[in-house]
């Protein structure tokens, strides 16, 4: 069931939001060679709890898991697309890395991502998250009362073109839960699917791999998920409310 939310409620969420882009801040703020994901981790951790807040992912076990989740970010390294965990991994030079947060300030979810590299960047590195960036601003854009859902989709992938999108995962309604009806696909076809109207909030995120492979598999730990070709991969997301006019990003700082 899709649930709209009313003008307070977005402010709520709006709160929660914050508190997610603070912690993702503090995280890629201690993001460096030699410093291992699980420091990251420690960061926005720090963050939530300081705020008042609950961490979404700690624990949060979906049926595709073989275990809950043990972490509060996702931290996502080269060919790992989304939902690794953050470990031991020291970061080196030239890591593409992928930060994923989510938390509930007052009974409200706020989920976003950030796709950043380490040290010294490859050019093509650098292009892949610039693109990634740009599909989750044209994803946003098509997010506008009288659109429907597929113009979303189709925004993301026509900026991606050439770049792999891994099927079965996108974004997704978000509200007193992370993850709610709707489904947020980043495909699509413009003018299908539902409606798009004032006070539904999702979260888009697109995720993309380079050289147009998105198939992938799970790590041996079940939860990150590998690209197929080998190619790295960039993951960004934001929480948003559909307006009047203009959509509203919920998880910037
Ligand atoms: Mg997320
Ligand atoms: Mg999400």
């Amino acid at each position: 069931m899709v649930e709209f939310k009313t003008a307070s409620e977005v402010e709520a969420m709006r709160a929660a939001g914050q508190v997610v882009a603070q912690a993702l801040k503090a995280a890629k703020e201690r993001a460096a060679v030699g410093v291992s994901l699980a420091e990251l981790d420690e960061a926005a951790a720090t963050v939530i709890a300081e705020a008042g807040a609950k961490p979404a992912f700690l624990h949060y076990h979906p049926g595709f898991a073989p275990t809950p989740f043990p972490a509060v970010i996702c931290a996502s390294v080269n060919d790992v697309i989304v939902h690794g965990i953050p470990g031991g991994y020291r970061l080196r030079d030239g890591d593409v890395l992928g930060i994923d947060c989510g938390a509930y300030l007052d009974g409200w979810a706020g989920d976003s991502a950030i796709t950043l590299i380490v040290g010294t960047p490859r050019p093509r590195d650098v292009e892949l998250i610039e693109v990634a960036e740009r599909a989750l601003a044209a994803g946003i854009a098509a997010a506008v009362p009288g659109n429907r859902m597929g113009d979303i989709g189709h925004a993301i992938a026509t900026t991606a073109e050439g770049y792999g999108l891994p099927p079965d995962f996108g974004g997704h309604g978000i509200g007193r839960r992370m993850h709610e009806d709707p489904a947020v696909p980043n495909r699509g076809r413009s003018g299908r699917g539902m409606v798009l109207r004032p006070g539904l909030t999702l979260a888009i995120e697109p995720m993309l791999v380079i050289g147009g492979d998105g198939r992938y598999y799970p790590a041996a730990d079940g939860w990150a998920l590998h690209s197929v070709s080998g190619q790295r991969a960039a993951h960004v997301e934001h929480t948003i409310a559909i307006t009047d006019t203009l959509p509203r990003i919920l998880t910037t700082l």
